[in-house]
């Protein structure tokens, strides 16, 4: 069957995939099986040689991969040129696999006993990618996996497995052996066809909670290495000695980039004390200037929400709220025809336990949440059953200090919007966020991409 692909801000069509059957996953799996007899013998000096290469030749292609992932996302050219960096960025670190799994020795630990650990490739890697950073996303996972010596297998998001394709296109011909990465597409039941085969050692998965906690639960089941960050409800709280220009900037960015639809979207604003009076028009400001449009034309800030469906489901936030009586700050209604366009709304006097400030909505949808304190403002960030990112705005050492200490969440911002990991760093949250303890990139990447073995050994004299 072929699944069709749609450029998210017109409607046009722009290309097709064909999803696998049970049979044919499984037939990938078996391919990147096989694979990794081979694969996992090559050096990883010669390993990293083809990641360097394949470095190279996604920098020479990557506008033609920004405007993949705008169109197929909707995001605008230069949120899809910024992924497209991240994801380069993920594939150098991996370029450094020859140091990155070293493993550590210890001569004479007990009287003529050495003791040495090494890392080891697990087999077949499985990564199943979600809509919202096409490139990126799927650029965390292979390249890590298989400069550690592992095959891969990607199932990225139905609705944007366009770049997986050119992605792989640009390995393939860097000469990646065949088999080594393969992609398979489809929705839920391709992922599971391809988590539940036997030679599969471990799946990554990046998506909602929901999907991610019935993948980890799955994966654990059948006694499979998995990793499966889900969604978020990030809080950027706002001191009143930070009510400036520049946090507000930073809070729009956060707030409506992607246009709301990324993991680490602030979509709740807590202000503390007086900080709201000031604060709230100027958000409100900002966010009626933003532009909306085609992601791929000059001076567009914001392009369209992924699909009708995700429309109606932010819509429906916004009506319920207006139905019980919150207070709407920005509500403008006008948008581009073509794609699922969805106008920024901010909200204010955001009741903390509603639905408002608790669930993920994933578009562009501002809460503002006052609190009298910053004691308040964690406690209400620290209600949240999620645990990504959160960031405090503020001039005061102590007040980041004793934030950062007491956030619950795995990526923490200090002035800082969008609190994201660079591939040297781990990426993921806490609670709701992740299922699964070892997060992606960074040296959590190499531990779960590898597996160690001690050596001990005793000579006769
Ligand atoms: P989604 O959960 O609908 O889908 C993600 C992937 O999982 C897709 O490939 C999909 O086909 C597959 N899938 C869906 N249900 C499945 C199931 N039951 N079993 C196996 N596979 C299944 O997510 P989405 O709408 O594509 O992406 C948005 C979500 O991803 C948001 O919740 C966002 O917060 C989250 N996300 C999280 C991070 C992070 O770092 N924590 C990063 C990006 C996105």
């Amino acid at each position: 069957m072929q699944l069709r692909v749609h450029d998210k801000a017109t409607g046009e069509r722009i290309g097709e995939v064909s999803i696998a059957q049970r049979d044919e996953a499984e037939r990938a799996v078996a391919i990147a099986s096989e694979a990794f007899a081979s694969w996992s013998k090559v050096p990883v000096v010669e390993r990293a040689r083809l990641l360097f290469r394949y470095a190279d030749a996604l920098e020479h292609r990557r506008e033609e991969l920004a405007l993949s992932v705008s169109r197929e996302n909707g995001k605008t050219l230069a949120d899809a040129r910024a992924e497209v960096r991240r994801g380069i960025e993920a594939v150098e670190f991996s370029c450094g696999m020859p140091s990155l799994m070293m493993g550590d020795a210890l001569p004479d630990i007990a009287r003529g006993i050495d003791s040495i650990s090494t890392r080891h490739p697990l087999g077949v890697c499985v990564g199943i990618t979600p809509f919202n950073f096409p490139a990126m996303i799927p650029l965390w996972m292979f390249p890590i996996a298989i400069a550690a010596g592992n095959t891969f297998v990607l199932k990225p998001s139905p609705q944007t497995p366009l770049t997986s394709e050119l992605l792989f296109s640009v390995a393939e011909d860097c000469g990646f052996p065949p088999g080594v990465l393969r992609v398979v597409h489809g929705g839920a039941e391709t992922a599971e066809a391809l988590i539940d085969r036997p030679e599969v050692a471990a799946v990554s998965f990046v998506g909602s909670s929901a999907a991610a906690r019935h993948v980890q639960q799955r994966a654990v089941a059948a006694h499979k290495r998995v990793q499966a960050l889900g969604g978020a409800k990030n809080f950027l709280i706002v001191m009143p000695d930070a009510v400036s220009d520049e946090t507000c900037d930073a809070v729009i960015g956060a707030s409506f980039g992607g246009a709301g639809q990324r993991c680490l979207a602030g979509s709740v604003v807590v202000t503390v004390g007086v900080a709201g009076d000031a604060f709230a028009p100027m958000l409100v400001n900002a966010a009626r200037k933003l532009r909306l449009g085609r992601g791929v034309d000059d001076g567009v800030e914001m392009g369209p929400v992924v699909s009708d469906e995700a429309l109606a489901r932010i819509r429906g936030y916004v009506e319920r709220a207006r139905g019980a009586g919150v207070e709407i700050l920005l509500d403008s209604g006008t948008v581009p025809s073509g794609g699922s366009f969805a106008a920024p709304v901010i909200f204010d006097r955001v009741d903390p336990s509603s639905e408002l400030a608790r669930d993920e909505i994933f578009g562009p949808i501002l809460a503002i949440v006052r609190a009298a304190s910053l004691d308040d403002a964690i406690d209400v960030a620290n209600r949240s059953r999620y645990g990504n990112a959160s960031s405090i705005f503020t001039r005061d050492g102590r007040a980041a200090r004793s934030f950062a200490a007491r956030i619950e969440v795995g990526m923490v911002g200090v002035n800082v919007g969008i609190a994201a990991p660079m591939a040297f760093f781990p990426f993921g949250g806490v609670k709701d966020s992740i299922f699964g303890d070892l997060r992606c990139h960074g040296k959590d990447a190499i531990a779960f991409y590898t597996q160690q073995r001690v050596v001990i050994s005793r000579w006769p004299s």
